[in-house]
């Protein structure tokens, strides 16, 4: 595996991760696919061939036939389109979301979470006795700040009872965990390519079969009418050379257990959500002095972590996600995220416990 040049020790993969070499090079060849995938001359159909061996990899990646992956420009346009994509009364989405759900709902019920950080399942069934159909649920399928993994099969089934929609934001848990849309009982879901090592600004929306969609994006008819807009064709290449190895991936990320677990027993820290099913890779830690201190120190000397989710990273405010676990804002304040992925190894986490204790 031919690692990224770095000068520094790079734990901020739940923020985004660095390219794999396979897939930058699938995406400099589509960079001489001239042609536009609709167009039907010669050079029209070779990049529509290189769009369609992407979706049918994404596909196979998440167990769906090809007609049901959507490409996007990623998470946030997924979750975006998700929520109005379907006609509801009304929208209930899990506290811990992404802020690309939980701003994307205007008018939304919150679902509340336990202290570990897991949707509380009761709550999310008492208040679907309170509406009528159409209504649309989103509940991610792992956190980003915790890694925990929430119990979305059994959502599902609540919320088809009740005769709703539901959504799930596999974003985080994409070639960390396996992700089996038929397994997960949803309608809908989101992926990004760029967590795991894809490109930046190319994701996907999985959609159920015969499910009717609005579509976000109108105009031209791509994506069947369901998003207008040329294709990035080398991103969605680039995309189907990382769904094409997700075994590979899945492997990989499996082992980083080790790594994170050698990182959290080394620092002997809190650790939020713990216990928890979580992501092999994310370890959300209990800090004593406000996160921004904490990481600019680190990042003097050459660390990369975050505070939170690195989208709300700039503001110095507490997340979201550990308010809604109870914890109080002082010391939500003070939380490091620390997030493994593919390039790192055992000598970085022994590095990075050294830099910790001097800082
Ligand atoms: N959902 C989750 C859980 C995320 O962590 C992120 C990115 O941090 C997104 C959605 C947004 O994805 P993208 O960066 O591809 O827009």
């Amino acid at each position: 595996m031919q690692k990224p040049k770095n000068n520094c020790i790079y734990f901020d993969y739940n923020a985004t991760a660095p390219m794999r070499e396979a897939v930058k090079s699938a995406c400099i060849s589509a960079f001489d696919a001239i042609g536009n995938p609709s167009s039907v001359h010669q050079a029209g159909r070779k990049a529509r061939q290189m769009v369609e061996e992407a979706r049918a990899a994404v596909a196979v990646s998440v167990n769906v036939a090809p007609v049901q992956v959507i490409f996007t420009s990623g998470g946030t346009e997924s979750n975006n389109t998700a929520l109005s994509a379907i006609k509801a009364n009304e929208v209930f989405v899990s506290a811990i979301e992404h802020d690309s759900i939980i701003q994307a709902a205007i008018d939304k019920r919150i679902v509340p979470v336990d202290e570990s950080g897991v949707v509380r399942l009761d709550a999310l069934k008492r208040s679907l006795k309170e509406v009528k159909p159409p209504f649309i649920v989103s509940l991610m399928l792992a956190n980003n700040e915790t890694g925990v993994i929430q119990p979305v099969e059994e959502a599902a089934d609540i919320v088809h009872q009740a005769g709703g929609v539901i959504h799930c934001d596999a974003v985080q848990a994409y070639g960390k965990v396996a992700v089996d849309f038929a397994a997960l009982k949803v309608d809908l879901m989101t992926l990004s390519a760029h967590k795991i090592g894809g490109p930046k600004g190319v994701g996907a929306l999985i959609a159920r079969e015969g499910l009717p969609l609005v579509p976000f994006l109108t105009g031209g008819g791509q994506e069947r009418n369901r998003r207008a807009g040329t294709e990035n064709v080398p991103a969605i290449a680039g995309f189907g050379v990382l769904a094409d190895s997700i075994e590979d991936i899945l492997q990989e990320s499996a082992a980083l257990k080790g790594l994170r677990d050698r990182l959290e027993k080394g620092l002997g820290l809190k650790v939020y959500g713990q216990n928890m099913d979580r992501l092999p890779n994310t370890s959300c830690l209990a800090g004593d002095v406000p996160a921004e201190t904490r990481l600019m120190q680190l990042d003097l000397k050459g660390v990369a972590v975050s505070s939170g989710s690195a989208c709300s990273s700039g503001k110095v405010t507490a997340s979201h996600v550990l308010l809604a676990m109870g914890i109080n804002e002082q010391e939500a304040a003070c939380a490091i995220r620390v997030s493994l992925g593919w390039a790192n190894g055992e000598e970085e986490v022994d590095e990075f416990m050294e830099i910790w204790k001097e800082v």
